[in-house]
């Protein structure tokens, strides 16, 4: 057996022990006798009070009496006849002969009469046994003998809470004109309204309508004055046809389809229907009651302690959905009034109040709406002021980074120019013999620092120029494999002082693009002496070029020192440099790439920038392939070599 198996028998086990559990201790609370119970009930089968009677008693009694209980319907709305009745008494004589039931309950008037006029008949099932009656309309009068044996519950003596609710949500209600049919119960509703009558504002009428079948009834509501009218169902009716009881709704829609009137009822069963609502009796609450009336009498073992109940509460019903149907102020509900069909978030209000509510609701959900957007664009604003500022305070920052840097990168080179000359200016003064090599010792370091301010000030101007929107360039197809081939043969000599070693490599002789030379010229040196100066010796640089049918790739491909990963987004901003002024090991003003990708730019092209610290860096630069092969060759190519000597030798001040 696997564990599965041996799991779910053991929880098998556990429930059937917990239930046996359960079982014991519930038997403790009942006696073990099996209780016989003959309950009779007035009407038929369908009918639903009755039916709900019961469920409650059973209910309530259930756990702490065994009982066998046998129901019988004495269908007095089908057959209200004394030879009827009796035919039935001898029915049940014959049916229970030999049943000893210890307790009748009769539910209803008519039951409750059929049992207590055998209560004495030493002939009959019912002699002397004790009888709980429930639903009992009239006022009933038991002899002292009769009190041995019969307890239970009777009915209200009025009736006027019904016209009350009618009244109280209809205050200009003119005529209520009351349905019954021909039971005892509507008999005794028509009695106790009369009586009350008292109590009724003298302007308002109660019509009684009585009838056995839906059709007369529906006949004569034809007449009826619909202004200021209310309806009270009271009874239930046949169809002429059939003979069979019309159900609450179709009775009530047929009512509907001839008259527009409000309609009320003592009838559990129409509630819900269609009906404002009603004074009712709750036939489970009602069942419940009964059934601990049943207890209390098993367990005082005489009837004697328990004595008749007069009135047990009924409740006030209202539907939800009529109230606002009939446009009925709500306020005029009685109190503990029952409101069903109505969903918990909906409202018991006045109309105007639930409008104004829902605009309060409207309004405050606007206004939380309201504060949080506020909020929220507050925090963005917050948020784009402390970018701002951050921006501002960076650029401050970087401001001051480039005087200072600028101050070194001027001073630097005119410090030595200043000393070379005055050194000279020394040696002439003192009329000192010096030979060539100092004097072109010291006038190679005039020159070349020269230089380096000339490249300074050269880019400073490029910068200005690109701010202010006037950086010339004019673009002629040109052979990009020459342009970088020249620059790359012209920097050579400056790789070999560091013993780097440089590779040129391309996939084509010939790639025309259409560009402003120098400038693109300028990109490449700019890059290739960064890719020198940031290389230590014995490094290598490699310089790619390829093309695909729209663009041409040319790449600087170095092994030194690398830019940190957080630092290469910074590159191309102006004035960046990665080391500050104070650790730096290179000259540099930081402005060298930000022209290189402002020129690359305004040619439409792309710079990407890979670079790996100690491992190297690699920068691509994607220019557009000339639309038109149209290319002349430069007739002035050795002045130009002539040229890029000069620019190389300017660019290339700083190493
Ligand atoms: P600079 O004129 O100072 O060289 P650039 O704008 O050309 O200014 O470069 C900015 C900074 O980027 C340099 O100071 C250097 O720190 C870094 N950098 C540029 N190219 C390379 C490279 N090939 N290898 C390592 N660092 C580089």
């Amino acid at each position: 057996m696997n564990m599965k198996k041996i799991n779910s028998l053991l929880i098998i086990c556990l429930i059937i022990w917990v239930n046996s559990i359960t079982h014991i201790y519930a038997d403790t609370n009942k006696d073990n006798k099996t209780h016989n119970i003959l309950l009779i009930n007035s009407y038929d089968i369908d009918n639903e009070w009755e039916n709900q009677v019961k469920i409650g008693l059973k209910e309530s009694i259930k756990d702490n009496l065994n009982f066998n209980i046998k129901k019988e319907y004495l269908d007095i709305r089908n057959n209200d006849n004394k030879n009827y009745i009796r035919d039935f008494e001898q029915f049940l004589n014959t049916k229970y002969r030999n049943n000893e039931f210890d307790m009748i309950i009769t539910v209803d008037d008519e039951a409750f009469n059929l049992v207590r006029s055998n209560l004495f008949n030493e002939n009959s099932i019912f002699y002397k046994k004790v009888i709980v009656f429930a639903g009992v309309n009239e006022t009933i009068n038991l002899t002292s003998q009769e009190k041995e044996y019969v307890t239970g519950f009777v009915d209200g003596k009025s009736k006027i809470e019904l016209i009350k609710l009618i009244t109280n949500l209809q205050p200009d209600v003119k005529n209520i004109n009351v349905l019954l049919d021909n039971t005892n119960y509507s008999k005794d509703i028509k009695t106790k309204l009369q009586e009350n009558g008292y109590f009724l504002d003298e302007n308002i009428n109660l019509n009684f309508i009585q009838g056995k079948y839906e059709e007369d009834i529906i006949n004569r509501l034809k007449n009826m004055d619909e202004n200021n009218s209310a309806l009270l169902v009271c009874g239930v009716f046949k169809d002429k046809d059939s003979e069979n009881y019309i159900n609450p709704e179709e009775l009530l829609n047929n009512i509907k389809d001839i008259k527009n009137v409000p309609i009320y009822t003592s009838r559990e069963d129409y509630i819900g229907k269609g009906v404002v609502g009603g004074y009712v009796d709750m036939g489970r609450e009602y069942g419940r009651a009964l059934g601990k009336m049943v207890l209390k009498i098993y367990e005082d073992k005489s009837i004697s302690q328990v004595p008749l109940i007069s009135k047990l509460n009924s409740n006030y019903v209202v539907d939800y959905h009529k109230i606002y149907d009939y446009n009925i102020n709500p306020v005029n509900l009685p109190k503990e009034t029952i409101i069903i069909n109505k969903k918990s978030y909906e409202l018991l209000l006045p109309v105007g109040q639930k409008i104004a509510v829902i605009i309060i609701i409207i309004l405050i959900l606007i206004s939380i709406l309201y504060i949080i957007m506020m909020m929220l664009k507050h925090r963005k604003n917050n948020i784009k002021n402390r970018n701002l500022y951050q921006i501002a305070k960076d650029r401050e920052q970087l401001k001051t980074d480039f005087i200072a840097n600028m101050s070194h990168e001027l001073r630097t080179p005119l410090n030595i120019i200043r000393s070379a000359s005055t050194l000279l200016e020394l040696k002439a003064n003192n009329n000192e013999k010096v030979d060539n090599e100092y004097i072109l010792d010291k006038a190679q370091r005039i020159n070349q620092n020269s230089d380096r301010l000339i490249r300074l000030i050269n880019n400073l101007i490029d910068i200005t120029k690109f701010d202010s929107g006037f950086y010339e360039y004019k673009c002629k197809n040109e052979n990009i494999v020459y342009v970088v081939e020249d620059i790359v043969f012209a920097t050579v000599d400056y790789a070999n002082e560091k013993n780097l070693e440089i590779i040129f490599d391309t996939d084509a002789e010939e790639i025309i693009t259409n560009i402003d030379k120098e400038k693109i010229e300028r990109v490449i040196l700019n890059l290739l002496s960064n890719a020198i100066k940031f290389t230590n010796e014995n490094g290598k640089i490699e310089v790619y070029i390829k093309h695909d049918e729209k663009f041409v790739y040319i790449t600087i491909k170095d092994n030194g020192i690398g830019i940190p990963k957080e630092k290469v987004d910074h590159i191309f901003h102006r004035f960046y440099q990665v080391d500050s002024i104070l650790s730096r090991k290179n000259e540099g003003s930081g402005i060298g790439l930000c022209i290189v990708d402002e020129i690359i730019k305004m040619h439409g092209g792309k710079v990407k920038i890979k670079s790996e610290e100690n491992e190297g860096s690699t920068f691509e630069v994607r220019l557009d392939i000339a639309d038109d092969n149209h290319f002349e060759k430069d007739e002035m190519e050795d002045k130009t070599d002539i040229n890029i000597k000069d620019v190389v030798k300017v660019e290339m001040a700083d190493i």
